[in-house]
């Protein structure tokens, strides 16, 4: 099933959008972060601080390391053990970059935290079995799972069914993939009255207002289909506080050196030795498991940062150079003609 998600996810679209979005770069941390990682003197373009130096020579050490070595040497560190060889490398340069950057700051700030909450979202639609590219999918199940960046955890959780409204009888195999029956969605209140109730939850939570958040999604289409066309189905204006996400897809790639072949959510999970757990392809469980993939990434020491938007329409990539900025607080969008 996960198949078909890595085939309507775009993938050719994330492989152009991959462009010069490489979290593993030893880069000056100011272009980060820079007040908390950068050295001193450190300046965008400078990597003339001996620290790279040392991060270089680590970083060519470890590429030498055996699978047993690496985790030999992650244990002794008191680190994760689990997942492939290049997990545990990734891993372990997180850990000396962090520590010789850690070491070259003065006044060391409290890590390179940008955004305070991460907040993943994973769609559930109508679907046919074989959707035509031009399928009109409505959004029936809303979830939202918040990460806070800080403790590392997930900190609470929403979910809400949909009623669509162009086709409001589910197809037989959307019901079997998605676990979402008849009843559920005939319950459930339309997509514009779920997406205000999406605006509140966000809204009493302080994000956008008094702390940094943005959203995650497995692969482009959460955003840049799903809801773009259920916007256009509901008469809504696309929200400005959706318009830039993180794809995990690309972060994940980007950071462990992997090609998109393997950034289908299952395979993530099993490269970094974790199990799914609930049910595939309801979005609640979809967004926690991915939640938790996003957990492992920043414990890695991997910096998530925002890399796609949508600009007119149009799904574009964030360069990874752009300024770090968090979602605007949310705000219902009003309707369009
Ligand atoms: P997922 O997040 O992988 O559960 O997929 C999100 C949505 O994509 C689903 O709710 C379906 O609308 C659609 N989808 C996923 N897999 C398939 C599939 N194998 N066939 C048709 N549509 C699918
Ligand atoms: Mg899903």
């Amino acid at each position: 099933m996960e198949e078909h998600k890595e085939n309507i996810h775009g993938k050719d679209m994330n492989a152009k959008l991959s462009k010069g979005d490489d979290d593993d770069k030893v880069k000056p941390s100011s272009t980060i972060c820079p007040k908390e990682e950068a050295p001193p003197q450190a300046s965008n373009s400078d990597f003339s601080h001996p620290v790279y130096k040392e991060i270089a020579l680590a970083n060519g050490h470890i590429n030498r390391m055996s699978k047993e070595e690496l985790r030999n040497k992650l244990s002794q560190l008191k680190l994760d053990t689990r997942g492939v060889k290049d997990v545990m490398k990734k891993r372990l340069k997180s850990h000396y970059k962090k520590q010789k950057l850690t070491q070259s700051v003065t006044d060391c700030g409290p890590g390179d935290i940008f955004y305070d909450y991460i907040c993943v979202v994973d769609f559930e639609a109508t679907c046919e079995e074989d959707n035509p590219p031009d399928f009109l999918h409505e959004i029936i199940e809303f979830p939202m799972v918040l990460i806070s960046t800080h403790t590392l955890e997930i900190v609470g959780t929403f979910q809400e069914y949909v009623k669509p409204k162009l086709y409001p009888t589910l197809s037989d195999f959307c019901v079997k993939l998605t676990g979402i029956t008849q009843d559920k969605v005939d319950a459930a209140k339309p997509f514009p009255v779920v997406l205000k109730q999406v605006v509140k939850w966000l809204e009493e939570r302080e994000l956008g207002t008094k702390y940094k958040y943005t959203f995650l999604t497995d692969g482009s289409w959460d955003m840049s289909k799903f809801l773009n066309i259920q916007c256009r189905v509901s008469h809504i204006r696309y929200p400005q506080f959706a318009r830039k996400w993180i794809n995990i897809r690309k972060s994940y790639g980007n950071f462990y050196k992997v090609p998109r072949t393997q950034t289908k959510l299952s395979t993530m999970l099993d490269k970094l030795g974790l199990q799914y757990e609930g049910r595939p392809h309801s979005g609640l469980d979809d967004s926690r498991n991915i939640a938790r993939v996003a957990l492992r990434m920043l414990q890695d020491g991997c910096q998530l940062r925002v890399n796609e938007h949508m600009h007119a329409g149009q799904l574009l990539p964030v360069p990874s150079c752009a300024p770090m900025e968090g979602a605007p607080p949310p705000r219902w969008p009003g309707t369009r003609k």
